[in-house]
């Protein structure tokens, strides 16, 4: 994805009201960030520990949206797939996170949720090269197709967030 800056990264947020956006924490250390690494932006609220953020880049620019965890998801570690990264390789936690629509879909009480990674790890996961007997011989094939794949569907939840093709 493109580079953000902070100021770029709040006025993303379409599912929060702008003195929520204002007042949001950043993602830690995103002066590291190596965005030509990354399907979107994720990272967790160190006070709220229910609350996190992604940002999505789509064709119309990037979507942030704030995202809560379900509490039954947080408590259960049951091995379950991230619906984004698709990683089945290691076990970790995903939670089951939920949005609030943007605009008047949202305020009438409208969500869109996804399993997802806890820690928002998957754009991580899908540059892990799989284990050969897995894949056979093309491994670099399988770990473009991961990470096209991620980017498809982070996409789609932005676009399912904002209740248009973006
Ligand atoms: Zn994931």
């Amino acid at each position: 994805m493109e580079s953000l800056t902070p100021q770029e990264i709040r006025e993303s947020f379409v599912n929060c009201s702008r003195a929520d956006a204002a007042e949001l924490p950043l993602p830690p250390g995103l002066h590291e960030v190596d965005w030509a690494r990354r399907e979107y932006l994720g990272w967790r609220d160190p006070r709220l520990p229910q609350r996190g953020y992604v940002v999505i880049p789509t064709e119309s620019g990037a979507v942030g949206i704030v995202l809560r965890a379900s509490e039954a998801s947080m408590r259960s570690h049951q091995p379950t797939m991230c619906g984004w990264c698709q990683d089945v390789h290691l076990v970790r936690d995903v939670y089951f996170w939920s949005a609030r629509r943007a605009g008047e879909a949202g305020r009438k009480g409208d969500t869109v949720g996804a399993l997802v990674c806890g820690s928002f790890e998957c754009t991580e996961n899908v540059r892990r090269t799989p284990p050969t007997h897995y894949v056979g011989f093309d491994a670099d094939r399988v770990v473009d197709d991961q990470i096209a794949g991620l980017g498809e569907r982070v996409r789609r939840f932005a676009q399912a967030v904002v209740g248009a093709r973006i």
